[in-house]
């Protein structure tokens, strides 16, 4: 089972960032490696352009291009497809039966991200209940009013790391400036209140996905896309992703 396809499954031509060391090894010991994107990436620059950047990254820890799909959601507005994206994920892991499945942590950070993740964890449970689903932290404004980038929300099971190596720090920064369309949007934020240190001593940080209810926001308070910038950008509020999810899961179907 170890040995199996791993599959990764993300929002934005971007989001792999924080998984990078971790594709890496996977790609040098063989594994058979695939990857989604379920958005375009094209709010703010074309889809062509995201796609070769990410491209490029994933050449870079030694993943083909074989292996890549760009699935071309609308960007910022994923969760209008839920129910079409979780069937055709469901279709993508009968054709390919992962043994682990990776993907955007739900945060309550981007909607295309808890979407990206709500999607893989109900297509997996649909397919084999016991296929192992890993979640990793982009950004998210759990328990303080400033945005926390590369750290989890709390939650009873415990958080692993994938040690980041001198020549991971050297990768990661090339693939950091990779993704140039992004570097004002997210790269130079994210690599300014990233706890580099954290990463360099411990790793890139990934966990098994908690029992989320997927009805109830991943934290308490104001999450970062019904603040002020998200909420002009893409006007999604949380009932509006509760409202996907039920659309997914109608009646009392419980997600746990
Ligand atoms: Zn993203």
């Amino acid at each position: 089972m170890e040995d199996g396809p791993g599959l990764f499954v993300f929002a934005h031509q971007d989001d792999e960032f924080v998984y990078l060391c971790m594709l890496r090894n996977m790609a040098k010991s063989g594994r058979e490696i695939h990857v989604v994107w379920i958005t375009d990436g094209a709010r703010f620059v074309p889809a062509e352009v995201r796609k070769a950047e990410s491209t490029a990254v994933m050449r870079m820890v030694g993943v083909g291009e074989d292996r890549l799909s760009f699935w071309s959601y609308p960007d910022g507005a994923s969760i209008r497809f839920a129910k079409e994206i979780v069937e055709r994920l469901t279709e993508t892991m009968e054709e390919i039966r992962p043994s682990q499945v990776y993907t955007d942590g739900f945060e309550g950070g981007h909607p295309d991200h808890d979407m990206a993740h709500f999607a893989a964890v109900t297509a997996a449970r649909r397919l084999d209940p016991s296929i192992p689903v890993f979640e990793a932290p982009l950004y998210n404004r759990h328990g303080r009013r400033r945005w926390r980038f590369s750290q989890f929300i709390p939650a009873e099971t415990e958080t692993l790391y994938v040690p980041v190596p001198r020549d991971g720090i050297i990768m990661k920064l090339r693939a950091l400036l990779t993704y140039k369309s992004q570097f004002w949007i997210a790269v130079l934020p994210m690599f300014l209140f990233t706890n580099k240190r954290e990463t360099m001593t411990r790793g890139e940080p990934y966990r098994r996905v908690p029992a989320w209810n997927y009805r109830q926001p991943p934290h308490e308070g104001k999450l970062i896309y019904e603040g002020l910038f998200f909420r002009r950008v893409l006007g999604i509020r949380f009932s509006d992703f509760r409202e996907a999810v039920l659309r997914v899961q109608p009646g009392s179907v419980s997600v746990d």
